[in-house]
């Protein structure tokens, strides 16, 4: 296996929510104190998610999931790889059908890991659902958790923190599947494809 993937296995799921906090435009406002609150109420909050939608559905594979959910799921290629897939007010799922293979590709030609396009498409799949959920209840606590920019007098700026929905979406898909979801590791791969030095600076810097 290449040095790099070894290095990127041993990132913990703990390890990877810290670095996407801190790619937060807002981080700076947000107290070191803080942080292993949010990654760890965005965790239980996309795993709580995850654990109504398995009752609700009898544990049914995640395509049917999302069918019985009413949405519609488009397989396409895109221009550009930086996405395996996103989702779309109201109810559909875009997946990137050459991403989905690049990731494929990436795996069968640089690890031992043993995993097929179908199970790729079924962590993106759970990741975007995580999406819908989010858009369609306000007060989850992604939605609602609130950072105070600045405060003048009577104003008072606040602001939500992105990368919640991130860590909440990932924690989620991880439920979802209910085995490793690779998500950091499908970070890398789109960046690799896309960029081998900036895959390099991603590797740093969340295995420092
Ligand atoms: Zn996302």
């Amino acid at each position: 296996m290449k040095e790099e993937i070894i290095r990127l296995l041993e990132v913990s799921d703990y390890d990877y929510y810290r670095y996407l906090l801190n790619q937060d435009p807002i981080r700076k406002k947000i107290d070191e104190d803080t942080v292993d609150y949010l990654i760890s109420k965005s965790v239980k909050c996309g795993e709580d998610e995850a654990n109504k939608i398995l009752g609700k559905y009898n544990n049914d594979d995640i395509f049917n999931i999302v069918k019985e959910m009413n949405l519609n799921i488009v397989f396409t290629d895109s221009s550009e790889t930086g996405y395996y897939g996103y989702f779309e007010e109201p109810n559909k799922i875009v997946i990137y059908n050459n991403s989905i293979e690049g990731a494929f590709n990436f795996f069968e030609k640089y690890t031992d890991i043993s995993i097929n396009k179908e199970y790729i498409e079924k962590v993106v799949l759970a990741h975007e659902l995580f999406h819908y959920v989010e858009y369609k209840n306000p007060n989850l606590f992604i939605n609602t958790y609130k950072i105070e920019l600045w405060s003048i007098l009577k104003y008072t700026r606040r602001s939500n923190i992105v990368y919640l929905g991130e860590i909440a979406a990932m924690a989620f898909a991880n439920k979802l599947i209910g085995k490793n979801t690779y998500s950091h590791i499908l970070d890398y791969i789109l960046l690799f494809n896309l960029d081998k030095k900036q895959a390099d600076v991603f590797l740093q810097e969340i295995t420092k």
